[in-house]
């Protein structure tokens, strides 16, 4: 249908939409605000911190382009209740066209620079007496030419009513779970009447599109070859049994994730299984109760983990809690002469578990009975590495275990057909991590706290990005960092760890640092992974808008293991927008799951899929905020489609011709 037929649509406002990618009624129901304003919450300026995205009401007094800088800025100058402040855009000089001395509702971000007052950066706005007519939460969409929120919103109102959005999803499925129905849906994201219901239609039109996707990945890839060759003897009674060997009571999370592992290796199945759970809820102790299973029933297991400094953690675990079974480890570390010997040991089966790093993956480890893999921190392994292992044994079971979903393992649940068994609590009473981004003027008060902290026993953190320094000296190293902070905190006792060490060193370091020798350790990231060392409290991240939200995410992890109360600071290197997107996006959220889907928003999809195709349909709707778990509820949809008996004709013909593009890269 064409644009032209909606009221205010004219032939030159449908060339303004085609710019957005907009050539259809259709197109327009599918393009999602970018934002929202909720005019039922306006802060007064004052009460609003750096970097908060508030919406405030003002008066604009007076509006200016540069057109000639190298990004043409517009800038207004405004006041609010006598206080004035400016607002600047980068980017859109059409911006000042819009813009009139008088009351608007401005909606966007605060910059409070020191010393320079405050200003609001790229800010939406409303003229005061339109919003006077707009109530609750009102969508704001991308602008292009003539555009402007008015005739959009106009258009999108006539489009919801003249467009019916089919459902691939089959009907019986969507009785039975209570989906609702999409039109709706649709229709509450473009209008929304409270919070709650614009959350759960966003996730229903995400629902939609991720079952497709992942139906599609189903018929392109046919079936899977998922027979059970290896059989396990161990009982329920002794895995009960096992779990009582740790000092702590398993948490519900933890107990469901090894009944579904112990059901699977029962089961005709075989293991193909990620087990999800955010930092420190507890995924090794559930990672040993499997591998028990494994030594339980006579046969051999392995885990392998990205680090040396974690594989001897990991083989201090299972020595400890599988101390009737020979355990040994394998690394790049381990000297050649042992290598042999161990790689003998691991072939006779004298060896019951094995243990290391990448090394584990190499052709010549031969394993005689290779019953369970299992992978730590999988999203540093290729998929490649993975299946490797599977293929070690005769039809190993896998394991692989992760804190951060997204992006590899989004593309290991369409590729590698994953099942996934999420933890969602954490062990209680810890005490919760204090996230706070502090700027240059602040570090005297963090160096002093630190300083303190280390004389009452309690450990640091510093991490950079980089061993070395660069020529332009933008990027903190950890030789400088480890100067640096000498002089700054001289009653510390400081080490220095990063990846161009020797593993043996390495080792050593972390040893002495977990044993209380050191009251700081300046780092690169290779402690991001699986360390745990109770008494550190206090995580120092330098140039913290070079690391991924993930891996922020995951170091501020490696704090708050214990009972006392913990900090992370992140110290950003270089202002601007993103940067502060990006660590706000961290240090508002302590829900690993809500940060892989802040990344996953930020980023896009395209980055991970690896196709143009199904990059454009996540693009699609990476404007609609819904919770990661939409995702794995969508592969469950998926499979109970497929297994059901429910005709799914109609649906494979659909979704293969959505995503014909798919093909080569699931066959490759
Ligand atoms: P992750 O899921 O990040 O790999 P770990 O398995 O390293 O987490 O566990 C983090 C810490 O929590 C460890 O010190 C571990 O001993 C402890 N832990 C695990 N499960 C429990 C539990 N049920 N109760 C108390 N502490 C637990
Ligand atoms: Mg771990």
């Amino acid at each position: 249908m064409r644009l032209t037929s909606l009221k205010f649509v004219s032939e030159k406002r449908e060339k303004d939409f085609a710019k957005l990618n907009i050539y259809s009624v259709e197109d327009l129901v599918r393009f999602f605000p970018r934002d929202y304003l909720d005019l039922r919450r306006v802060t007064p300026l004052y009460a609003a911190y750096h970097n908060d995205v508030v919406l405030t009401a003002c008066e604009v007094l007076n509006v200016e382009v540069n057109r000639y800088s190298k990004r043409p800025t517009v800038k207004a100058l405004c006041q609010q209740n006598g206080r004035m402040f400016t607002a600047i855009w980068f980017n859109q000089p059409y911006v000042a066209a819009k813009l009139a001395p008088g009351e608007y509702l401005f909606y966007g971000r605060v910059r409070n620079k020191y010393g320079f007052g405050c200003q609001m950066v790229n800010p939406s706005f409303e003229p005061a007496s339109k919003a006077e007519k707009l109530k609750g939460i009102i969508p704001v969409y991308t602008l292009s030419g003539s555009l402007t929120q008015g005739v959009i919103r106009t258009a999108m109102s006539e489009a919801l009513k003249k467009v019916d959005c089919p459902t691939y999803i089959p009907r019986s499925l969507c009785e039975k779970y209570s989906l609702m129905p999409l039109n709706e849906a649709y229709a509450e994201v473009h209008s929304p009447s409270d919070g709650e219901s614009l959350s759960k239609a966003s996730a229903r039109i995400a629902l939609e599109e991720y079952f497709l996707l992942i139906s599609a990945f189903k018929v392109i890839k046919g079936g899977r070859d998922d027979e059970r060759k290896v059989v396990y003897g161990a009982t329920s009674d002794d895995v009960r049994a096992f779990a009582s060997r740790f000092p702590f009571e398993f948490t519900e999370g933890q107990k469901s994730a090894v009944n579904e592992i112990y059901l699977n290796l029962r089961s005709p199945h075989r293991m193909n299984r990620l087990l999800q759970g955010d930092v420190g809820s507890g995924k090794t102790a559930v990672a040993l109760a499997a591998i028990y299973m494994a030594v339980k029933s006579g046969h051999q297991a392995v885990m392998a983990a990205p680090t040396e400094v974690l594989a001897r953690q990991n083989a201090a675990l299972l020595e400890r809690y599988l101390p009737e079974y020979s355990v040994k480890t394998l690394t790049g570390a381990t000297p050649a002469a042992e290598k042999k010997l161990i790689k003998k040991q691991i072939s006779s089966g004298e060896a019951a578990i094995v243990c290391g790093t990448h090394a584990v993956f190499r052709d010549d480890v031969v394993f005689s009975d290779l019953a369970l893999a299992v992978c730590d921190e999988q999203h540093r392994f290729g998929v490649a590495q993975r299946s490797s292992l599977s293929d070690k044994g005769n039809g190993a079971d896998v394991l692989v275990m992760s804190a951060t979903p997204i992006p590899r393992t989004l593309s290991l649940i369409f590729y590698g057909d994953l099942d996934i068994t999420t933890i969602k609590d954490k062990p209680r009473c810890r005490a919760e991590t204090v996230t706070a981004i502090v700027t240059e003027k602040k570090y005297a008060d963090m160096y002093a706290y630190i300083a303190k902290k280390a004389s009452e026993g309690e450990k640091t953190y510093f991490v950079c990005p980089k061993i070395e320094g660069d020529e332009e000296g933008t990027v903190m190293s950890v030789t400088e960092l480890y100067e640096e902070l000498s002089a700054k905190l001289p009653e510390a006792r400081i080490a220095l760890l990063h990846g161009k060490m020797s593993d043996s060193k390495k080792n050593a370091v972390m040893e002495a640092f977990k044993g209380g020798e050191y009251d700081c350790l300046v780092s690169t990231t290779v402690i991001e992974v699986g360390v745990d060392v109770p008494d550190a409290t206090t995580m120092v991240i330098y140039n913290a808008e070079r690391f991924g939200l993930a891996q922020l995410h995951q170091l501020r992890g490696r704090v708050g293991r214990g009972d006392k109360k913990s900090y992370c600071f992140l110290l950003p290197g270089a202002d601007s927008e993103e940067a502060r997107e990006r660590l706000n996006a961290v240090k508002n959220s302590t829900d690993g799951f809500e940060i892989a889907e802040a990344d996953l928003k930020m980023r896009g999809g395209g980055d991970f899929m690896g196709t143009r195709q199904s990059g454009r349909v996540l693009s699609e709707i990476k404007n609609l905020r819904f919770p990661v778990e939409t995702l794995f509820k969508a592969k469950a949809l998926s499979d109970e489609a497929f297994s059901d008996g429910s005709d799914v004709s109609l649906l494979s013909r659909i979704a293969v011709e959505k995503y014909e593009s798919l093909k080569d890269v699931v066959l490759n």
